[in-house]
């Protein structure tokens, strides 16, 4: 891999520069048009635009093609076919025409619906998404696509984001057109994803049926070192994962994924992935390929990589941060402060947008980051809280005082300033205030939104973000293209929304007792789990949003609610049913067993000699007896609720039970087995340990 990074990066991509080599200076722009205006193709165009990818495939050694797809499973769904074919004279060749580029017709029967789609109806399609490049993966042309029912209505997680990408652009350009910019033409949501994991020897790790079904551990005492000492964050990386590491970013940087920051996290065998930021929807694709590919480079290398939120019980879980921004076509990030008083008040009119969206859409963000997995993170022990809030810092919350109280803003420099939205100053942008227990945090330039799982798509979390902030910039563009006086307006719009909004704004300890509390009496959210957010996706004022700007219909929302709740109640249903087989035919017997060797050992030494000691032997198995016992009855309290054929008649009534009784059923067992686990000889014990997991990558 001693390979010139440039000369790599973007090889197995069909990007634009390879367009501009190989398709017609006409194909060429008629499929520039397409991307940007959404004009259809003609078949003759893309018949050649397909020859032409057919070739380069061919030349770079793919053999098949395939639709590749973001379902709502959350991971991304492809079906491969060989360019092969037979012509007339009966001769083997390579085809591939505009028909099958544009369109494909998977079976959708075996991906979730949500009942959009009537079970006799097994048909969807899927539609080639020309906005995001095709590449070569493992031998396949893979070619960017969206699902939808045979209906039309959609299946996956890409179309909303793609739509809700349009709402952004069209009030966020509303916005700069009052500031008298004429030059942009088109505002993005750029996108970094930083990526946590977790990497473990396959030997061992496939030595337990929990992380083979489940991707996490259901039992496990604590090991005697976990991250207390904090040596692992940014320690020196091991060779083997170092080995993993390089060839992922080779195999990134080829498939043009920015790949740039690798490190390890805080918790041991943890390491994150950060890349540089692009447009949103190629930020997404980009994740999930970078899963698919940590998923894939790890097993090649005999580890498994754990993608699930919380893979290990009192060692720190994985998230995913999402950091968010503004771009124009011509290079301005819209979230960064400027030089001029000018600049910096379209800044804090976009800043005030972001304010008032999370508030009013607390709930939809919330949801965005909700699941079985992330249940173990949000609202549990550990951070971030279930609380929707945002970081300003002390500086940008002063700012915004002042605006808010007419008054005057004495900054950092002992400088006082009038604030006044046509006067304001410029202030610098501080980077140094760093929060890191903030669910929303702004850091100088972005937010960025710490609540997603390291297993989610970030699909979902953008196209909230993107279409609750086209909302409130909706709403501001009323306003400002019906007032006589601009600035009097702006400064006026910018004080009232912050004043209204400011609830949602806490510099303090998000992870704190205190916050809790304070967030109550503020009247925020406390979503504590994934069935107390998801039917929020149907409420009114989520659907009126979803709808206004054309993200998702009423029944799409509806079918999605559906869906997250199914995904959820089977989830936990997995875990309980390989919670049970492994506490009934693996940890009890060998307690058993454990016993009989202690019971055998105790009656040995009494046929030797009356007067030996045994009451170590006694003690032991009077415990181990006790626990046993325990553990008996929450195997069977266990099954009987999972196994129970009246958990309700609505998803979300199952999905109820599933939260109020399995999950607390689980937690019990675990408990159970965890006190076991610290008496029963190591040697005895059914499955590898946290130690032996965590420090399995020597
Ligand atoms: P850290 O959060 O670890 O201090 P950075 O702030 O440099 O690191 O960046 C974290 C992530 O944020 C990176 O993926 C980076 O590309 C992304 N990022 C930086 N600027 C933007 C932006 N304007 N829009 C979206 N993401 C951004
Ligand atoms: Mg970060």
């Amino acid at each position: 891999m001693d390979t010139y990074l440039p000369e790599i990066f973007g090889s197995l991509v069909f990007n634009d520069k390879v367009m501009k080599e190989r398709l017609s200076a006409e194909i060429y722009n008629a499929l520039q048009q397409t991307i940007k205006e959404g004009t259809p193709l003609t078949i003759d165009i893309a018949n050649a635009i397909a020859s032409a990818m057919k070739d380069w495939a061919l030349e770079n050694g793919a053999t098949h093609y395939t639709h590749w797809f973001q379902p709502m499973t959350g991971i991304t769904a492809e079906k491969h076919d060989s360019f092969l074919d037979v012509n007339k004279q009966g001769e083997v060749i390579m085809k591939f025409g505009g028909k099958a580029l544009i369109k494909g017709e998977p079976d959708a029967s075996s991906f979730p619906s949500g009942g959009l789609r009537a079970t006799f109806e097994a048909r969807g399609y899927t539609a080639w998404d020309p906005s995001s490049y095709a590449f070569i993966k493992d031998g396949s042309l893979c070619i960017p696509t969206a699902f939808c029912s045979y209906g039309g209505e959609i299946l996956d997680k890409k179309t909303p984001l793609l739509r809700s990408m349009e709402a952004l652009n069209k009030q966020s350009l509303r916005i700069l057109r009052l500031f008298g910019n004429t030059k942009t033409t088109k505002v993005n949501a750029t996108v970094g994803a930083e990526q946590e994991y977790f990497l473990i020897d396959k030997k061992i790790g496939e030595k337990r049926l929990d992380i083979i079904h489940c991707g996490r551990t259901l039992f496990g005492a604590k090991p005697p070192k976990g991250q207390e000492m904090e040596d692992h964050y940014f320690g020196a990386i091991k060779p083997r994962v170092s080995t993993f590491m390089k060839e992922l970013d080779d195999m990134l940087w080829r498939l043009g994924v920015l790949a740039k920051t690798k490190h390890n996290e805080a918790a041991p065998a943890q390491h994150e992935l950060a890349p540089l930021f692009t447009t949103v929807n190629l930020a997404t694709d980009q994740n999930q390929l970078t899963m698919e590919l940590m998923k894939s480079i790890a097993q090649k290398h005999g580890m498994i990589c754990m993608l699930h939120e919380k893979p290990f019980e009192a060692v720190n879980g994985s998230g995913k941060h999402n950091n968010w921004s503004l771009s124009t076509d011509n290079g301005i990030n819209l979230l960064e402060p400027g030089e001029t008083p000018y600049e910096n008040a379209q800044f804090l009119l976009f800043l005030t947008a972001v304010i008032k969206a999370v508030d009013e859409y607390q709930d939809l963000l919330r949801l965005s980051a909700a699941s079985a997995g992330n249940d173990h993170r949000l609202g549990a022990n550990e951070a971030p809280p279930a609380i929707v809030s945002i970081f300003l810092g002390d500086e940008l919350t002063d700012i915004l005082e002042a605006v808010q109280h007419h008054a005057t803003y004495k900054g950092k420099k002992k400088s006082t300033m009038q604030i006044g939205v046509s006067m304001l100053p410029s202030f610098p942008r501080d980077t140094t205030d760093r929060n890191r227990t903030s669910p929303l945090a702004f850091t100088g330039n972005k937010f960025e939104f710490r609540m997603l799982g390291s297993s989610f798509s970030i699909a979902c979390t953008n196209y909230i973000m993107n279409v609750i902030v086209a909302e409130a910039l909706s709403q501001f563009a009323d306003v400002l293209e019906n007032t006589d006086d601009f600035h009097k307006s702006l400064n006026e719009l910018i004080a009232k929304t912050y004043k209204k909004h400011k609830r949602i704004i806490y510099n303090g300890n998000s992870y704190s007792q205190e916050w809790v509390d304070e967030a109550q009496r503020r009247g925020l959210s406390n979503l504590i789990s994934t069935v107390d957010a998801v039917p929020h996706y149907t409420d009114e004022k989520n659907v009126k949003l979803l709808e206004k700007h054309g993200v998702l219909s009423k029944n799409e929302i509806y079918s999605r609610t559906e869906i997250l709740l199914d995904i959820y109640s089977k989830t936990i249903n997995i875990e309980a049913l390989t919670m049970l087989d492994m506490a009934k035919k693996q940890v009890l017997p060998s307690v058993l067993a454990y016993e009989r060797k202690l019971v055998e050992m105790a009656l040995n030494k009494k046929r030797l000699d009356e007067s030996i000691d045994r009451s170590v032997e006694i003690d032991l198995i009077n415990r181990l007896s006790a626990l046993a016992k325990n553990l008996y009855a929450s195997i069977d309290k266990l099954e009987s609720d999972t196994l129970s054929t009246s958990k309700g008649n609505s998803s979300l009534e199952i999905a109820r039970f599933y939260r109020e009784k399995v999950f607390f059923d689980m937690k019990a067992l675990r408990d159970d087995c965890d006190k076991l686990e610290n008496l029963v000889d190591k040697n005895d014990w059914p499955f590898p340990t946290y130690a032996d997991l965590l420090y399995s990558i020597k």
